[in-house]
């Protein structure tokens, strides 16, 4: 991405993959909302961003649906409750986007795919180069890619090298929770910090 200018370099939407960026992920998937933990500080990052002037859409895949392991209507119990809590925290959610397929399926939503953002993006009439990406696993830093992002952060203890041969999974950076991630997006409002200018990762 070429800043042309400061304003260019602002960010005004935030999408954040839901497991592993707000709660806590499980390889068993999360099947109900006794299982939903949300990851110390998450609360707080959305509230902040809130504050700020961002609007925020999730961006998730639910494979769990596709496989049979979960209804949408529990899904749905899960995102309300979660909306809720967020809510209570003093942050705001403007959508939740989900795909709910598996593999197998070959739809266009489920990311690496950008069908979501893509979406998002013309229901609510985003602009992608004023938006961040906050996800913990290299498929999402592809879909920011590939959907036209303008700034991606990668979450967790996530190291670049073994994706580094394809450039659209290298985040602008990599921090190790969404306080960070909130924080990081929010320092850069009004600052010209254009992709080649940011520190190593
Ligand atoms: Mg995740």
């Amino acid at each position: 991405m070429t800043v042309k200018n400061k304003k260019s370099s602002i960010l005004r939407t935030v999408f954040l993959d839901r497991d592993g960026v707000i709660n806590f992920d499980s390889a068993s998937y999360i099947l109900s909302w006794d299982e939903f933990k949300f990851i110390p500080g998450s609360i707080e990052a959305i509230a902040r961003l809130t504050s700020a002037g961002f609007r925020i859409f999730i961006i998730t895949n639910q494979s769990a649906v596709g496989r049979g392991l979960i209804t949408t209507d529990v899904l749905f119990n899960i995102f309300s409750n979660m909306t809720r809590a967020i809510e209570s925290g003093g942050g705001q959610i403007d959508g939740i986007f989900f795909c709910p397929h598996t593999p197998k399926d070959g739809c266009d939503c489920r990311k690496p795919l950008p069908g979501m953002i893509l979406n998002a993006t013309k229901k609510y009439g985003i602009n992608l180069d004023l938006a961040c990406m906050v996800g913990d696993k290299p498929s999402d830093i592809k879909c920011a890619r590939a959907a036209g992002c303008g700034y991606a952060i990668l979450l967790g203890n996530n190291t670049i090298s073994d994706a580094s041969h394809d450039p659209d999974l290298v985040p602008d950076i990599v921090l190790p929770d969404l306080k960070a991630a909130a924080n990081r997006i929010i320092s850069r409002l009004g600052k010209d910090l254009p992709r080649a200018k940011e520190p190593a990762l």
